[in-house]
């Protein structure tokens, strides 16, 4: 009997006991493909050696040094490879154990910035409905994944949220996506307006969307302009890359495709791979020096955060994807993955899109595709496809819908930057075997 408090107490698990490369093998001897990389973190798959010997020599000279006593030289190394990798205007690491950590650092270091400049009077921070950053209360606030929020809404800060950018459900009939995204800015400047300008600290998004709507990317131009709408009232851009950034979407970083830069990212889980948790706020250089010319004191901490096993880690992670040029690789199978999806699920009665960018795809499934009416959420659609594809030997991550049709269920799809195209073929065939058996089950 397991002692172990799992997330879903309705179902038992397998026990994973050894991975390598795409695979994950059970205490049964069950291999599974990881088509999903866990939630989008194992970007070198499992086991990789490289990564195993740096983190071997890290541990045989130090594994830990509290970071109110030591910098390393792992943590400053990696530091400096993130720094000169960045997009323009980022200049320093703060380093974190994973994404929801990350996303509230840089909601504080963001309020605390306007503390140093003399603004202490902005307090608003508006995120995205439809939008996911993260388990902990201030990510929770500015995130809006319905399911996931609404039963500590009391506990949480107050946060306002606009429309998505999602085309599927949000471009309206006849309107260009570049209309799209230019409504969806004025949005945001009419919220800005409502709240007032000189009392708004950020506006929050995930560059692609993942894990509430799975890989929803941004109608051409709508960044910029968000950007622009930022600017213009002195209000920092926070993207969060902590599950589309560090090469997933076939470019370092997701905002690269974007043609902007943001005041704060986050990074985290294609960071280490998932050999060991680490997460990053890359900070804008103005928003550095607002705290060196100020305080010099960052009113935050965690005693893991630069921890240099993790580090270690990243850094081996990292070194491995530029040595081998793996973004070469998330890019051809990424474009092999969007046509097998299309072949396999184009003229699937209930998959109504299919979308995303690089090794970051999904498709949403509906009831009806003209209507493009979501399955009632009460089926679980999301959780029957994740069982009959581990059923199948095969690890993808469903999400479910809403009750208010806002969103159907999905299944994101997000392998290894080392997939072949055979695998890739392997993961298809087997995801639509599971999508088919879970909608033949009665009820
Ligand atoms: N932001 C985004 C975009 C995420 O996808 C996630 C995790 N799925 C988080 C933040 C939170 O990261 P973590 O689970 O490591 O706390």
């Amino acid at each position: 009997m397991t002692r172990v408090f799992h997330r879903s107490l309705a179902h038992d698990y397998p026990v994973a006991v050894s991975g390598r490369g795409v695979t994950i093998r059970d205490s049964e001897g069950r291999d599974y493909i990881d088509a999903s990389g866990g939630a989008a973190v194992s970007c070198l798959g499992h086991s990789h050696p490289d990564v195993l010997a740096a983190m071997h020599a890290q541990l045989d000279s130090l594994a830990y040094a509290h970071t109110s006593f030591f910098t390393t030289a792992v943590a400053e190394e990696l530091a400096q490879t993130l720094v000169a990798d960045a997009p323009e205007g980022i200049s320093h690491v703060y380093f974190l154990s994973g994404g929801s950590e990350a996303i509230e650092t840089a909601l504080k270091m963001a309020r605390q910035y306007f503390v140093e400049i003399g603004q202490p009077q902005r307090r608003h921070i508006i995120g995205r409905r439809q939008s996911y950053h993260g388990n902990t209360l201030g990510a929770l606030a500015v995130g809006h994944n319905a399911a996931r929020r609404v039963q500590y809404a009391p506990l949480l800060i107050e946060a306002e949220h606009v429309s998505p950018a999602y085309d599927y459900r949000g471009r309206a009939p006849g309107e260009t996506p570049e209309a799209y995204g230019l409504r969806l800015a004025a949005e945001l400047e009419d919220t800005i307006q409502r709240l007032g300008p000189d009392s708004v600290i950020a506006f929050i998004a995930e560059t692609v969307g993942g894990a509430t709507c799975g890989a929803i990317t941004a109608p051409p131009g709508y960044f910029r302009a968000i950007r622009e709408v930022c600017d213009r009232h002195g209000i920092l851009l926070i993207l969060d890359e902590v599950m589309c950034g560090m090469g997933r979407t076939g470019t370092l970083h997701a905002c690269e495709q974007e043609g902007v830069s943001p005041d704060l990212m986050t990074i985290a889980k294609g960071l280490g791979g998932g050999f060991a948790p680490i997460g990053a706020v890359l900070v804008a250089g103005r928003v550095f020096q607002a705290f060196d010319r100020g305080s010099k004191l960052f009113q935050h901490g965690h005693t893991y955060l630069g921890h240099p096993l993790a580090c270690a880690a990243g850094l081996a992670v990292q070194t491995v994807i530029k040595r081998d040029n793996l973004l070469a690789n998330v890019q051809a199978q990424g474009a092999h993955l969007a046509r097998r999806l299309g072949e396999t699920f184009g003229n699937h009665h209930h998959v109504g899109d299919i979308r995303g960018r690089g090794l970051f795809q999904a498709i949403e499934i509906v009831a009806d595709r003209g209507s493009k009416e979501p399955f009632d959420p009460a089926l679980k659609l999301h959780a029957r496809i994740k069982a009959e594809a581990m059923a199948r030997g095969l690890m993808v991550y469903p999400s479910g819908g809403t009750a208010d049709g806002t969103r159907g269920d999905h299944v994101l799809i997000a392998p290894p930057f080392i997939v072949d195209a055979e695998t890739i073929d392997t993961i298809v065939e087997r995801l639509a075997e599971a999508v088919d058996a879970s909608l033949a089950q009665p009820g």
